[in-house]
């Protein structure tokens, strides 16, 4: 799942960056508002980590464009600036929810399950499609009652898919939310992806579209 984050504080972004992609997500970190803003015209993201003292924009004005320009995607606010007033305006200007700075990262990773369930529209944290079950907060897959070991990006993969049964994902859309800016990306990596999930879990459980993607098969 890909993520932007938003922080120009070298310290916190560095280690928010690696913190996240420990639990599996893809990580384009900006260091200004104005590369906040022009990130989002390039790429699609599940959901943006927004400090609000940014230079060049403030985060509060970045937040603003996004919302005109009618972008829905999930904004967590992170800010050092405890005053209600500064929040109130977060969350008056469209976003989700927000996290005053220090915060713990167990915190930050459910308060950005809870908004990536919502902007699915699913109560719980646990995907469960056919005989399949996924787990994002323990990163674990279960398959017909079974634990699967996965690499992060099999998981990453295999979320992608789940989270939106009977949609097929071409394999450019695949490579955009395993892997982030400046990541190398061999030419055949989603294709060993799924090779590989397939052996692990059923041959069924991805189905090939030609010429177009991979989709989730019928019964998983
Ligand atoms: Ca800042």
């Amino acid at each position: 799942m890909r993520i932007l984050l938003a922080e120009d504080d070298p310290m916190i972004g560095d280690s928010l960056r690696k913190g996240l992609r420990d639990e599996g997500f893809t990580v384009d970190w900006v260091q200004d508002g104005r590369s906040a803003e022009r990130a989002l015209e390039a790429t699609e993201y599940a959901l943006a980590l927004l400090d609000l003292g940014l230079p060049h924009k403030d985060g509060l004005a970045v937040l603003r464009g996004w919302r005109q320009r009618g972008l829905t995607l999930p904004v967590l606010i992170l800010t050092a600036r405890d005053a209600v007033p500064d929040r109130v305006k977060g969350l008056d200007s469209g976003a989700d929810d927000y996290l005053v700075k220090p915060f713990d990262l167990a915190e930050l990773l459910a308060r950005m399950r809870a908004l990536l369930r919502r902007q699915s529209g699913r109560a719980r944290d646990l995907i469960e499609i056919g005989a399949l079950r996924i787990d994002p907060a323990a990163h674990t897959v279960d398959y017909q009652g079974e634990p699967v070991s996965l690499s992060v990006r099999e998981f990453a993969l295999l979320q992608a898919l789940a989270e939106a049964p009977g949609v097929v994902l071409s394999r450019e859309q695949l490579e955009d939310r395993l892997y982030g800016w400046g990541e190398e990306v061999e030419s055949n990596a989603i294709e060993v992806h799924i090779h590989n999930l397939r052996r692990k879990l059923n041959p069924g459980v991805i189905r090939t579209v030609r010429g177009v993607g991979y989709r989730l098969g019928e019964a998983p």
